[in-house]
């Protein structure tokens, strides 16, 4: 690409889960990782991207998983959410840090002291100001998860485009790890999706993905420039559009 390369879109929402964070250590979050990803960040920032990030909490605590066993299924999904908002803090701190980027986290849950409240258009006016905004705490609600925050926030602020940043490089026919056959679409409808059981985010971001007519692109967190990329508008993971 030239440097004349204009981008696609002009504001995304970037869904990062927590476990990315984690790169190849066992928990918690990876310093590597962390500046990495502002890196990518920031290159979309630097063509005029508006950019907001929606940081799951997988990498600390997963409401529904081993450690939350027999605990109350509320209580455990707002720890998970709580979690989110520890990976929002770290996200931005690093993004603070790095010249010519700017990052607001904005809390589905009060916690003032701390980070901000989710006001829509505050965080509006964030992005047209060029900021990075983190929305932090998922829903804000137990029994969602934060890729329905995802697309939740997506739909609120208008973004053009859902980008899933995953460990692999779009959406298989099956599984590549155990399936050495299996190919990438590059493109296919929330209809094919369905039909074919894809699971590209959960039922109810995908439900609400598909009635907003949000398109969703599944790519790698780990390929350097994919993120860029995809901004481009150049074939890099799998688009799931309306
Ligand atoms: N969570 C929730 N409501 C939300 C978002 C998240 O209850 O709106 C909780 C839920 O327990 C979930 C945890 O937070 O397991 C971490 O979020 P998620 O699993 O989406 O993180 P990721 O898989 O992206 O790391």
């Amino acid at each position: 690409m030239t440097a004349t390369a204009q981008p696609a879109y002009t504001r995304i929402l970037l869904k990062l889960s927590g476990e990315a964070l984690m790169g190849n250590d066992a928990f918690g979050i990876n310093r590597g990782v962390i500046e990495r990803m502002v890196s990518d960040i920031a290159e979309v920032i630097e063509l005029g991207v508006q950019v907001a990030v929606v940081i799951g909490g997988g990498n600390i605590f997963r409401g529904v998983a081993g450690g939350a066993e027999g605990m109350d299924r509320a209580t455990a999904d707002y720890m998970g959410m709580l979690a989110t908002v520890m990976n929002s803090l770290a996200l931005a701190d690093a993004m603070n840090r790095r010249e010519g980027l700017t990052a607001r986290v904005m809390s589905a849950i009060d916690i003032q002291q701390v980070v901000e409240p989710y006001v829509r258009p505050k965080a509006l006016q964030y992005l047209e100001e060029g900021k990075v905004v983190v929305f932090a705490a998922g829903t804000g609600n137990p029994f969602f998860t934060t890729d329905t925050a995802a697309a939740l926030r997506g739909a609120e602020i208008g973004a053009q485009l859902v980008l899933k940043a995953t460990k692999v490089d779009g959406v298989y026919t099956a599984d590549p790890v155990k399936d050495p056959g299996a190919t990438r679409y590059t493109q296919l409808t929330f209809d094919e999706a369905m039909v074919r059981n894809l699971g590209i985010m959960d039922a109810t971001a995908f439900a609400l993905c598909r009635d907003q007519k949000l398109p969703i692109r599944v790519f790698s967190i780990n390929k350097p420039g994919a993120l860029k990329r995809v901004v481009l508008g150049e074939d890099e993971g799998t688009l799931v559009y309306a």
